[in-house]
């Protein structure tokens, strides 16, 4: 049973940037995230409920130290032993592949062939599907006000539409996962943190590419920031958080 105190993707859902990228410096979330880049895939070619999913426009996370290098090989390395698809390559593929991209200062760049990104409210709307479909039930509008437990472990969940008796309590309240754990007595290690996107206007360099080019995520751990088409063709503008 999920109880959710307003409408479903409310909390940071519906603002994610919302892109999927198989890289993570940890071996256990590269296995996560090529779960989820599958599952994603099913879930966008369900004919019934299909969802926005630019999954092939590749990435690049750029190279521009030495120490950026080596940890991309490291990291390739550890991809290719769990059958994960990267590619280490130079500023002029970077160029070819990428055709308004800076070559200043950039030794090269780490290529991930499934990054791209997804409509955040379509998927929640779809997981939230296949859930009900699977005997789940939703509750919108059903904030949680309050958890007690039972000495044999259980818990009740207070809402204002009534008690839920239950064995297990997930905290899946985001954000807000600290609200929810002090109803238990918990404190997450967790903080919000802000952040600032600009959104061009349509770029001329970009509109005259070809129609059929697939602007690529860039990434760079350097100046930490990232940016990708926000809109496909006619209208292709830039988004980019610092
Ligand atoms: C600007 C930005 C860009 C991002 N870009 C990316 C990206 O490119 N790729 C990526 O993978 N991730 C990205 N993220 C992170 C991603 O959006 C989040 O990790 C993800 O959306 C979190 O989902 P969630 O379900 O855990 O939390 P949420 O979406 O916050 O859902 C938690 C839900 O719990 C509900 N809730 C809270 N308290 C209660 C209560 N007491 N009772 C009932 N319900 C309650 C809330 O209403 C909310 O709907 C980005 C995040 C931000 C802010």
């Amino acid at each position: 049973m999920l109880l959710e105190r307003d409408e479903l993707t409310s909390g940071t859902t519906w603002h994610s940037a919302a892109q999927v990228t198989n890289f993570d410096p940890n071996q256990t979330m590269v296995g996560l995230k090529t779960h989820s880049i599958n599952l994603y895939k099913e879930l966008s070619e369900d004919p019934y409920y299909p969802i926005n999913y630019h999954h092939a426009t590749g990435g690049l996370r750029l190279a521009t130290t030495q120490d950026h290098i080596d940890g991309y090989n490291h990291f390739l390395s550890m991809a290719k032993g769990m059958g994960v698809d990267f590619e280490l390559i130079d500023p002029e593929e970077c160029k070819r592949r990428h055709p308004i991209i800076s070559m200043d200062g950039l030794l090269g760049a780490l290529w991930d062939p499934l990054d791209g990104d997804i409509d955040p409210a379509q998927l929640c709307q779809a997981l939230a599907r296949r859930a009900r479909k699977a005997g789940a039930e939703v509750h919108r509008f059903t904030p949680v006000t309050a958890l007690t437990q039972k000495p044999d472990d259980s818990w009740i969940v207070h809402t204002d539409k009534g008690d839920i008796h239950c064995q297990s309590v997930v905290n899946a309240g985001g954000y807000r996962c600290n609200e929810v754990g002090k109803m238990m007595g918990v404190e997450h290690p967790v903080a919000s943190m802000e952040h600032q996107y600009m959104l061009t206007e349509s770029l001329p360099e970009i509109e005259a590419l070809d129609d059929d080019f697939r602007s690529p995520l860039i990434r760079c751990p350097q100046a930490d920031f990232y940016q990708r088409a926000e809109k496909r063709p006619p209208h292709r503008v830039l988004r980019t958080r610092l």
